[in-house]
């Protein structure tokens, strides 16, 4: 599992685009979902995974708390994985601390740390969550299938990209830093500028129609303006 990435393809990215949200979001969240769904039924009987999750000191809190949300029949598989973490790393660290450790002095005893880099507490480093690793990954994938796409001049991705929701502010900077090709990094924000003007009259429209000499009228696309705004800037909504 320390090397599972999915494989992705263009078929991939274009049927994110043609999903609600930002499709980069989207394959990162699908992927860091299906990677903790693995590892909850692989978990028990993969003496590598379970060290990777300890060295980890288990996930962040997001997908920490996003594995009770998987599937409730592998609740003991979680309470297995915690254990581990308690029992391996915490305990220890916790073992070896005494109330003249949490002073200063004590503290950079404890790690064997210099004067200088003394840690400001007592939770040792340790490796970055495995999700989030995995999540980077298949954004970094994703975004370059989208680039060379765009840089092949591919009308499908053009058109698919343009129809789409677009990508949200954090996806677009990465690509324009992944992004070699001087008239694509254009195009992307040429196409985010398109996407905020388009946002900005939705939530205009949005806010006429709940004046009370408009009530009258339907609401129709718009009624996801907040949802695109709230995307824009801090990415989609894990599911
Ligand atoms: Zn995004
Ligand atoms: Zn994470």
């Amino acid at each position: 599992m320390k090397d599972y990435v999915p494989h992705l393809g263009d078929v991939a990215v274009l049927e994110a685009c043609a999903q609600p949200g930002c499709p980069i979001c989207r394959l990162k969240n699908e992927s860091e979902r299906k990677y903790l769904v693995l590892v909850l039924h692989d978990y028990v009987d993969a003496p590598d995974l379970r060290e990777e999750f300890c060295q980890a000191w288990g996930y962040c809190h997001a997908h920490a708390w996003g594995l009770s949300t998987l599937e409730r029949g592998n609740l003991l598989t979680v309470a297995i994985m915690y254990q581990d973490v308690l029992e391996r790393e915490t305990k220890p660290v916790l073992e070896r601390q005494n109330a003249a450790a949490l002073t200063g002095g004590g503290l950079r005893r404890l790690f064997g740390k210099k004067e200088q880099d003394a840690p400001a507490g007592f939770i040792p480093p340790h490796t970055p969550c495995p999700a989030c690793r995995l999540g980077e990954l298949v954004e970094t994938n994703a975004i370059n299938i989208l680039l060379s796409g765009l840089a092949k001049q591919e009308a499908r991705m053009r058109q698919t990209l343009r129809a789409s929701d677009g990508l949200c502010l954090a996806h677009l900077q990465k690509a324009l830093l992944l992004g070699k090709d001087a008239a694509v990094r254009e195009y992307l924000l040429s196409q985010a500028k398109a996407q905020l003007a388009e946002i900005l009259a939705e939530l205009k429209e949005f806010a006429r129609k709940h004046d009370y000499r408009f009530q009258h009228e339907e609401i129709g696309e718009e009624r996801r303006c907040w949802q695109r705004a709230i995307t824009l800037i801090t990415g989609s909504q894990n599911q």
